[in-house]
Formats: C-alpha cells, sequence, structure tokens
C-alpha cells in the first residue's frame, strides 16, 4: 500500500512505497502528519509540478459500502494502472433510519396523549428530489472522503460507476436487435440488464437470492435467438428442467406465469428503472467539484474484473471501473472505513415504552480523550497488560474500552493511553490482503 506525501507547505506529493516512507521517517526527513489513511509530511521540500503523474480516484457507490480506489495512471497509456490504495467506507444509512423511525414512533406517542390535535398548518412534504437522510448521508460520507483524498494526493480525476448496464452502448436492446454474447462487454451489460428488467429472480419459480443463469424463452436449438426479448432468467433447477423446450410446454399448467413473461420479455425496460437517485445525486455533487470525471456502468466494472482476473471485494470493483486493460499492485490490504458519527445528541436513553432510562454525562471528554480517538495504550502490569491500539469508548472513571483488532479490551486506564488521531465520525481498520501468498513459498 502506497503512503500518502504531503511537502511542508502541506500540498499533496505523489504518494510513496512504505519502505521511502519508513527511510524518510528514520532519517527525520519527514513526519507523519495522520495515522489513517497513513500520510507523512516532508520537512525540507516543496511541491514541484513537473513531478506530478496523474492520479484517478475511482469509485464503486453501494448501499452498505462504498469501494473507493487511487490510482496511477501511465503517462503514456491512462488505461495500464496502478493500485496505490485500497479503500471501502461502510455506511450507516440503516442505523439513520432506524433512529429516525424510533423518534417518530416515540413522537406519536407522546401526542398521541394529548387527545386530539389538528394536523399543523404547513405539515411539510420534502421538497422534489430532496434524498431521504439515510440515502444523504452516503453522498456525504463519499464526498467527504473524496474532498479529504484531493487533500493529500494529487488527484487529477475521477472515475465513477453510475449506472447498472450503460443504454448508450445496447441502444433501446429490445428493439434494436442487441445480441448476447458470453464473455464480451456487450454481453455483460445485456446481463446487467436482464437482472434489474427480471428483478434479480428466476422468472419460472420467483426464486431470489439464488445464482440466476441467462434462458432462451424460445429455445436456441428450436431457432430461438441471442435477441435482448428472447432472454430471461431462470434459476439453475429451472434452466435444467426447461431443457429445450418451447415455454408453451413448460409452463403448459401455469397459463398465468406464461403470460406474464411473455409479456415482460417483449416491453422494454424504462430508461428510469436503471437510474438510482443517490448514484446522480453523487455525480453531480463530483462534478461540482471541478474534476473531470469518467462515468462507467455495472457491466463493464463485472467484464473487467473478470477479464482481469480480479477477486470480488468492494474496493477492487472501485479498481475495475471504468477504461481498464491492466492494473498491478492491486493485492494489498484494504483501509476499511466504518461511518460511526460523532455521538449523539441525545442526553438519555429511552426504554422501550420510550420513558426516559438513565442519563449520560454532559461533557464529550474525558482526561482529554473522546470517544472514537485512535489511541494507543502500553499497560505495564497487572492482568492487561500489554499494548493496544484502535478506537477508544471513554468512560467517566477514566477507564476506557478499546476496540483492537482482536477484539474490545475492557478497562483500560486513561493513564496509559496516548493519542494518536482525534476522533473525527469514522473508526478504522484493515482487512488482510485479497488473496494470501503461499506460506511455504515465502519461508
Ligand atoms: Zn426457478
Amino acid at each position: 500500500m502506497a503512503v500518502l506525501v504531503l511537502d511542508k507547505r502541506k500540498k499533496p506529493l505523489m504518494p510513496c512505497p512504505e519502505k521511502r516512507a519508513r527511510l524518510l521517517l528514520e532519517r527525520g526527513r519527514a513526519v507523519v502528519h495522520r495515522m489513517r489513511p497513513f500520510t507523512i509530511r516532508l520537512k525540507d521540500r516543496a511541491v514541484e509540478e513537473s513531478v506530478l503523474q496523474p492520479i484517478q480516484i475511482k469509485i464503486d457507490p453501494g448501499s452498505k459500502t462504498t469501494g473507493v480506489t487511487v490510482i496511477r495512471e501511465d503517462v503514456a497509456n491512462p488505461e495500464q494502472q496502478q493500485v496505490l490504495m485500497l479503500m471501502e467506507i461502510e455506511h450507516r444509512g440503516q442505523q439513520i433510519r432506524e433512529n429516525l423511525t424510533q423518534r417518530r414512533a416515540f413522537r406519536r406517542r407522546r401526542r398521541n396523549q394529548l387527545r386530539h390535535r389538528a394536523p399543523r398548518f404547513d405539515n411539510r412534504t420534502p421538497p422534489q428530489g430532496q434524498l431521504a437522510p439515510s440515502l444523504q448521508h452516503r453522498v456525504d460520507t463519499t464526498m467527504a472522503w473524496v474532498n479529504r483524498l484531493c487533500r493529500l494526493a494529487p488527484v487529477t480525476g475521477i472515475t465513477m460507476e453510475r449506472v447498472r448496464f450503460d443504454m448508450q452502448i445496447m441502444e433501446n436492446p429490445e428493439i434494436s436487435g442487441v445480441e448476447y454474447q458470453q464473455g464480451t462487454l456487450q454481453g455483460y451489460e445485456v446481463r446487467e440488464y436482464l437482472l434489474e428488467k427480471w428483478q434479480r429472480c428466476c422468472a419460472y419459480c420467483g426464486a431470489t437470492q439464488v445464482p440466476l443463469e441467462i434462458d432462451h424463452i424460445h429455445p436456441k436449438s428450436r431457432g430461438g435467438s441471442d435477441r435482448v426479448s428472447n432472454l430471461t432468467l431462470a434459476c439453475r433447477d429451472c434452466n435444467q428442467a426447461k431443457g429445450n423446450q418451447p415455454v408453451e410446454i413448460f409452463l403448459a399448467d401455469d397459463p398465468k406465469r406464461l403470460q406474464r413473461i411473455e409479456a415482460q420479455a417483449k416491453a422494454p425496460l424504462k430508461d428510469a428503472a436503471a437510474v438510482n437517485s443517490t448514484r446522480w445525486a453523487l455525480f453531480r455533487q463530483l462534478q461540482a467539484t471541478g474534476l473531470p470525471v469518467i462515468t462507467s456502468s455495472g457491466g463493464r466494472t463485472k467484464y473487467n474484473r473478470q477479464r482481469l482476473g480480479v477477486p470480488k471485494t468492494h474496493a477492487l470493483d472501485a479498481a475495475c471501473v471504468g477504461p481498464v486493460t491492466a492494473i498491478t499492485h492491486w493485492n494489498v490490504p484494504t483501509l476499511t472505513v466504518r461511518a460511526t458519527g460523532r455521538g449523539s445528541y441525545q442526553r438519555t436513553r429511552l426504554n422501550r415504552f420510550g420513558f426516559p432510562r438513565g442519563y449520560l454525562m454532559r461533557q464529550k471528554q474525558v482526561k482529554g480523550f473522546q470517544t472514537g480517538d485512535l489511541v494507543q495504550a502500553n499497560v505495564p502490569t497487572g492482568k492487561k497488560a500489554g499494548t493496544y491500539q484502535g478506537r477508544v469508548a471513554i468512560r467517566a472513571t477514566g477507564s476506557f474500552n478499546i476496540q483492537t483488532r482482536e477484539g474490545v479490551v475492557q478497562g483500560i486506564s486513561h493513564r496509559h493511553c496516548r493519542l494518536l488521531q482525534r476522533a473525527d465520525g469514522y473508526g478504522y481498520t484493515f482487512q488482510p490482503k485479497p488473496i494470501q501468498e503461499d506460506a511455504t513459498r515465502a519461508a
């Protein structure tokens, strides 16, 4: 994994390998600027524009996790790319949603006790185009990290996966006669299109969450075409059971389903179905940064991933977004950034009936520490003797809990703790390399 580098005026320089960073720190030519993501600052050098190379941030937005990758482009051929950093942002949309639902329920219960009250005159509906708080949070955290990375690396462009499949490549697939071909870029776009069109379930039995195969409604062996209007999705069992029977015979005892499949096969998917409002909102905000934004489709991402033989993780998916012919240095640990929030305004907890239960302390800091700080604790003696690094949860007593990679360590005194990085609303962990090198070969 590359180390981010700033010059003495805190302007970003090209990221450098870990070894070089270690030497710079040992010789006193650099200081640690930030622990996560690890960033050093040179003490004796200012940036020269000529030494900078093109760097891209690539984003694969997801509902729970967004993959973010920083890559360096080859100057001569931008499609040759070297991975500098893999990162995954874990969103907390679900938590936000639950908190708001709970608040709404508690309010409703309290207000209902006041017998009938007329609705407010300005009982508000959200303005058109406004995202729900849980979705806005996804856009906000992703943008926060794009902006942060732009401050830490000399980013020259952004690539994002904006749609699942590219309508432009297929140009109205039902009418223009796009044909499915295994393993081509267009084949992958068609596959994503079909998943969306048939709602990710088996057309014959309705099974979801199972591997789906592409099925020819009118079988190929009986002269059926590869055109999109002749394709549907089937689970393995249904596909095998159907074999090369015509659909009218296979579904002879279920005329309703037969009718529905035939109608749906002919109807093209509306353009709007492929548009995801959160991704569009993110795209517009990325454009507002002023950097050139390249957009791509999920079909292309999958095509690149399988062609380049890269395993499936959110971060590596991000590396495969957009036009890529080769990627190197991708087998590195991934930095997982979990959105934790910065604590809660609520100073009391509620029981399940919505009545207060206990009170939380009012001050946010204890002995100079705050929940969410990244700390290192060196406990010299006793049952907890050892060194621990992780996210701290403070207690009024000064006896803290530390969330380490191995688990939570309870009851560590503040006297043993040293601050590494202030709480910034995120928890950081590392995931091991996607492919472990052979232990015997290393030895
Ligand atoms: Zn099935």
